[in-house]
C-alpha cells in the first residue's frame, strides 16, 4: 500500500514537496494514523490549519449540515451565512469590515490590492507608484505576485519576471524600515512572528515602534496573521502581545477548522472600503459552506478556551524543552503552542530529527533545514504534551 502510493505520487505528481516517508489515512484530535495502522501525535497541525485537531466532530457536523442545505451560491447573490461570519470576525477582533477569500495567498493578494488602492485614493500617491515594504525571510504565500517579494531564492528561481513595487527591509530593524519609507509608501506588510522562517520572534517593542512609525508616516500597517493568528500564540492575534493594532490583518489556516480553506482580510473601514463592485472577487470566496465552518470554528475556540490552553501548555512545553540540554539543540523559542527548536548544524539536520521523531510516533517538519517546529493542535492536553516530551527527549538526548 505505502509503496504503491509513493510510486503513484512519484509517477503522476509534480514533485513540489519532499514529504516525510509516511502515508496517512486517518486523523482524530491530535492523532494521525498511517496505512499500517501506526499512530502518531501531530506536532505540525498542517502549518496551523488543524488547530481544532483532526476531524473535529462538531465541525464535521456543521459542515455536513451546511453541505446538504446550501453549499455554494457565489457572490452573485447574498447568502444568509456570509454576513453573520463577517460580523463575528469584526466583533471578535474589533475591526470594522472583512472580505472573505479561500487560501491565505488570496488574502495577501487582497491586502496588497487594498493597500495600493488606499494609497492612490486616500493618500494621494501618483498612479502606479505605490510601494509596499516587506521583510527578509518573509513568507506570505506562493502566487507570482507574492513570491516577487520573497527573499528566498527557492521560492523565486525561474518564476520571473517579478512584480515591482516592493522593498525588503530587515526583520526586527526599525531603521531599515525608516530608510525605505517615502511619500509613495502605502503599507508595511509584516508577520508579527515569522513562521516559515523558523518561528522567529522580533525584538521586544519592535512591532510597537513599527506601528508608531507607520502612523507618523501615514502608512498602513498590515499584519499577516494567517499562521500566527486565531490562538496559535495564546491570543487571538499575535500582534496583541505587543499591544499593536494593525490597520488590517490577514487570517487563514485555522479559520477553516481543519476542514476547508477559508481566509479573510479584516480591517478598518477606510481600508476595506476601497473596494467597489467589480474591483475584486473570487468564485468560492465567502461561500455558505466556508462561512458555516469558519463561524463554528471560532465559536469552538472561544467556548473551549483554546487561547488559554495554547498560552499555558505552550509555556509549559517551552520550559520543558529548554531544560532538555541536548547537545544537538542550540536554542529553543516560541510563543503559545508554536515552538521552534534551533539545531546545531554540525550535529543533525532537521530532516534527520524529524525522521527519528516519526519513527517514534511524532510528526513534525523542519523548516530551513536547521529548525524543528512543534505546533500541535490547540486542543492538545497536558498528558499528550507529556507523551510528546518523552519521545522528544529520547530523540534529542540519544
Ligand atoms: C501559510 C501562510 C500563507 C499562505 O497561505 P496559503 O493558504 O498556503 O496560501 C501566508 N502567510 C503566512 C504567514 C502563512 O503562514
Amino acid at each position: 500500500m505505502e509503496h504503491r502510493i509513493k510510486n503513484l505520487d512519484a509517477r503522476f505528481g509534480a514533485q513540489n514537496y519532499h514529504p516525510l516517508p509516511v502515508v496517512l489515512n486517518k486523523g482524530s484530535g491530535v492523532w494521525l494514523w498511517d496505512t499500517d495502522g501506526k499512530k502518531y501525535l501531530d506536532m505540525m497541525s498542517a502549518y496551523s490549519a488543524v488547530s481544532h485537531g483532526h476531524c473535529h466532530p462538531e465541525l464535521v457536523e456543521a459542515m455536513h449540515e451546511q453541505a446538504q442545505t446550501l453549499a455554494m451560491c457565489s457572490r452573485a447573490f447574498f447568502s444568509d451565512k456570509m454576513p453573520l461570519l463577517l460580523e463575528r470576525l469584526c466583533s471578535l477582533l474589533d475591526y470594522d469590515k472583512a472580505l472573505l477569500m479561500n487560501t491565505g495567498a488570496e488574502a495577501i493578494e487582497t491586502a496588497i490590492k487594498a493597500a495600493r488602492r488606499w494609497g492612490y485614493s486616500k493618500k494621494g500617491i501618483p498612479d502606479n507608484q505605490a510601494e509596499i515594504i516587506v521583510f527578509d525571510n518573509n513568507f506570505h504565500g506562493r502566487t507570482t505576485g507574492i513570491i516577487s517579494f520573497s527573499s528566498d531564492d527557492e521560492y523565486r528561481h525561474q518564476f520571473g519576471p517579478y512584480l515591482p513595487g516592493f522593498h525588503i527591509a530587515t526583520y526586527g530593524d526599525i531603521e531599515s524600515v525608516q530608510k525605505r519609507i517615502n511619500k509613495n509608501t502605502c503599507a508595511v506588510l509584516v508577520e508579527p512572528i515569522q513562521g516559515e522562517a523558523g518561528i522567529v520572534i522580533p525584538p521586544k517593542g519592535w512591532l510597537k515602534k513599527l506601528e508608531q512609525l507607520c502612523k507618523a508616516e501615514n502608512v498602513l500597517l498590515i499584519c499577516d496573521e494567517i499562521q500566527s493568528g486565531l490562538g496559535r500564540t495564546g491570543t487571538w492575534l499575535a500582534s496583541e502581545h505587543e499591544d499593536v493594532k494593525p490597520d488590517a490583518v490577514t487570517l487563514g489556516k485555522a479559520l477553516g477548522g481543519g476542514l476547508y480553506p477559508v481566509s479573510a482580510l479584516v480591517g478598518r473601514a477606510d481600508v476595506l472600503d476601497v473596494f467597489n463592485p467589480g474591483s475584486h472577487g473570487s468564485t468560492f470566496g465567502g461561500n455558505p459552506l466556508a462561512c458555516a465552518i469558519a463561524h463554528k470554528a471560532i465559536d469552538i475556540m472561544e467556548r473551549d478556551n483554546y487561547l488559554q490552553n495554547s498560552a499555558s501548555l505552550g509555556a509549559y512545553f517551552l520550559e520543558q524543552l529548554k531544560i532538555l540540554s541536548a547537545p544537538s539543540i542550540q536554542s529553543v523559542r516560541g510563543r503559545g503552542l508554536w515552538i521552534g527548536v534551533d539545531l546545531d548544524p554540525s550535529q543533525k539536520t532537521g530532516r534527520e530529527i524529524c525522521e527519528s521523531l516519526m519513527k517514534k510516533g511524532i510528526l513534525s517538519k523542519e523548516t530551513h533545514h536547521t529548525v524543528v517546529r512543534f505546533a500541535p493542535p490547540l486542543m492538545i492536553t497536558k498528558s499528550e504534551v507529556d507523551y510528546a516530551l518523552e519521545i522528544i527527549k529520547e530523540v534529542f538526548v540519544a
